[in-house]
């Protein structure tokens, strides 16, 4: 299983590992987590760029990242007009990130960055998508992680991409699995499944989930549900299929009922009855068609979308790691022979 991308017996050419960081009001957790993550790169016999994404933040964490960059050469930036959304700042790093391997990971040390030397053995091995998978979730509640596993169920049993559960944007990504992201332009992302949709050699590693290290959660229940909805919405078209056949069965069923009413009014006469029947029926199949109507708006809406064509993001600034331009510029020296 032998990965174009990389070349294990290593030429001169250095080995770039990019670290995707998505932030969004993270003030608190950043020095700390770019503390943890530049202990584990340095230990890495490659070099490394670390790339924060700042999500149109309201609080200092651009400032901090700015700070960070000061201190740190290995830092790019970049920042987003406004707030996109977690999926659209992480696009916004795939494209920039310039590293032969770019791990994803999130700013708020529930993704340990520990474990990035684990991922990248596994890509060494030739692995393109190397996930890591959380054996326990510490700090989360038992609603959050009942609701995460129903929806994993479900959308394993609907969708045709098989997308691991209790796996978070935390991965390993080779150049090519990344190159192959960057050309998927839709509007509405929903990264797990994109991921996992590339295809290529996966692979899991396990770990444990850490409670979040500072700052709040910006999920909510109503931010979950709009983000399982836009998981099925754009992996499956089960429930517009479902919606058809639904319409069938009841169609079918009410052809055997009227018949069954033709069959009564004639053996016994049409004395006025049925009001409660016709109510429930009645109800019922209003109850079904604004559901039906409804599944085919969230499709619409989304074709609606997806039309209208723009940009998925657009950055106020980019400020590249001062270490790759560094790098670029030895390699530059040494292809003239210098
Ligand atoms: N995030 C982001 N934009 C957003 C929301 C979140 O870039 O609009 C980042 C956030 O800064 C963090 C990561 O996405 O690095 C995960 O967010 P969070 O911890 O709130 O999600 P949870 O871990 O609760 O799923
Ligand atoms: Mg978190």
């Amino acid at each position: 299983m032998q990965n174009p991308d990389h070349d294990p017996a290593g030429r001169f050419a250095p080995r770039v590992l990019s670290v995707i960081v998505p932030a969004y009001n993270e003030q608190e957790v950043l020095p700390e987590f770019h503390r943890r993550l530049s202990e584990v790169i340095a230990l890495l016999p490659m070099s490394a760029e670390i790339v924060y994404v700042n999500d149109g933040s309201t609080d200092g964490t651009l400032q901090v990242i700015q700070d960070l960059r000061k201190h740190d050469a290995r830092v790019t930036i970049i920042d987003l007009s406004r707030n996109f959304g977690k999926e659209i700042a992480l696009t916004a790093g795939l494209d920039h990130a310039q590293g032969d391997a770019v791990v994803v990971i999130d700013a708020d040390l529930q993704d340990p960055p520990e474990v990035i030397p684990e991922l990248i053995r596994h890509w060494e091995k030739g692995y393109d998508v190397v996930y890591a998978k959380r054996t326990a979730r510490e700090g989360e509640t038992f609603m959050k992680k009942a609701t995460a596993h129903v929806f994993y169920v479900v959308m394993q049993s609907l969708a045709r991409v098989k997308i691991p559960a209790d796996t978070g944007d935390f991965r390993l990504l080779s150049r090519r699995a990344v190159d192959s992201l960057k050309q998927i332009r839709e509007q509405h992302r929903f990264m797990k499944g994109l991921f996992a949709w590339i295809g290529y050699p996966q692979m899991a590693v396990p770990y444990r989930r850490d409670p979040r290290f500072a700052g709040e959660t910006k999920w909510n229940y109503w931010r979950l549900w709009n983000f399982a909805l836009e998981g099925f919405t754009s992996f499956t078209i089960a429930p517009l299929k479902a919606a058809g056949y639904m319409g069938m069965l009841i169609a079918m069923a009410a052809f055997f009922y009227a018949a069954i009413i033709v069959f009564k009014t004639l053996m016994f006469g049409d004395p006025v009855r049925g009001y409660p029947t016709m109510m429930v029926t009645m109800l019922f199949l209003g109850g079904v068609q604004l559901l039906a109507i409804g599944i085919l708006g969230e499709y619409v809406g989304r074709m609606f979308n997806e039309s209208k064509n723009r940009p998925l993001y657009l950055t106020n600034s980019y400020s590249p790691a001062k270490s790759i331009l560094e790098y670029e510029e030895r390699d530059k020296r040494v292809s003239l022979g210098l």
